[in-house]
């Protein structure tokens, strides 16, 4: 699975933030993935959102052990969807840690060795890595029984208080994730904050919210639905699998926007999955 592209985006940064004292927001430099769950109560147990790059383990390890204490494992490994970026290193850990893989129901096929994703689509944008996504690993993994079907009525385990929404349209089983208490949305590839299409964005990282990612995206027509969905909940902070956390004033103006103008900011203008 390991492409030189991504070695290469994968050495750049790699750097990490608390977004809230429970919420540890790693980033990947082109994928973000969290640990979920306060360091301050060990024992209610944490939870990893995404696994990043296929090299990203060690400096999630390292996060953990800073965080939780040495040889401390999560309840569970929750998976937004089961593109290349955000499973990289989920094989690796989840054997480790010897713990569950929760996703959609829609999305098992695609970690359990039964189906293989599109290959992306180079010609939803100019920019340069839309050009590189047909390099892009788009192939199944296989995690065999590890991999469960997050539960039917909505809780997610190993992270108390929230729930996960099913938002497909950028996968056929891609979920988002929301906390009630304090607003926090936890998006996934449903929305992001960086024109990923494009490496100047994603090297600068300019905040702005947009839609997923273009060339993965298969259903614009869901993937509008999932994005007012996610409005509706009215989140106060949210963190996308790509590009920075954005809150508060922000984040509703410029989701507000998106809704909106989502054929302007978000859908391509032309590509395999647009109809005309
Ligand atoms: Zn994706
Ligand atoms: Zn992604």
């Amino acid at each position: 699975m390991g492409s030189k592209i991504l070695e290469g985006f994968s050495t750049i940064t790699r750097s990490s933030q608390e977004v809230t004292s429970d919420i540890l927001v790693m980033n990947f430099t082109i994928v973000t993935a969290c640990l979920v769950g306060g360091p301050n109560n060990r024992t209610a147990g944490w939870a990893l959102v995404d696994t990043g790059l296929e090299n990203s383990a060690d400096f999630i390890l390292e996060a953990v052990e800073e965080r939780f204490g040495k040889s401390s494992r999560p309840q569970a490994i929750i998976l937004t969807h089961g593109h290349f970026d955000h499973i990289g290193s989920v094989l690796e850990l989840s054997k480790l840690w010897n713990v569950p893989v929760y996703a959609h129901r829609l999305e098992l096929p695609y970690i359990t060795g039964k189906k293989d994703y599109p290959v992306p689509d180079p010609t939803v944008d100019k920019g340069l890595v839309a050009k590189m996504s047909p390099a892009f690993p788009h192939k199944r993994i296989d995690i065999g029984s590890r991999a469960v079907a997050l539960p039917d009525d909505g809780s997610v385990p190993g992270m108390p208080g929230w729930r996960w929404i099913h938002t497909p349209g950028h996968t056929e089983g891609h979920i988002s994730l929301f906390r009630e208490k304090d607003r926090v949305l936890i998006a996934g590839d449903a929305l992001s904050t960086v024109e990923q299409e494009s490496l100047v964005s994603v090297a600068t990282q300019k905040e702005r919210i947009r839609g997923p990612p273009k060339y993965f995206t298969i259903d614009w027509n869901a993937a509008k639905s999932s994005v007012k969905q996610l409005r509706d909940l009215r989140p106060l902070l949210l963190i996308p699998g790509h590009g920075q956390s954005v809150r508060g004033e922000e984040l509703t103006e410029n989701l507000e926007k998106l809704v909106n103008y989502f054929n302007q900011i978000a859908k391509p203008d032309q590509g395999r999955f647009v109809e005309k």
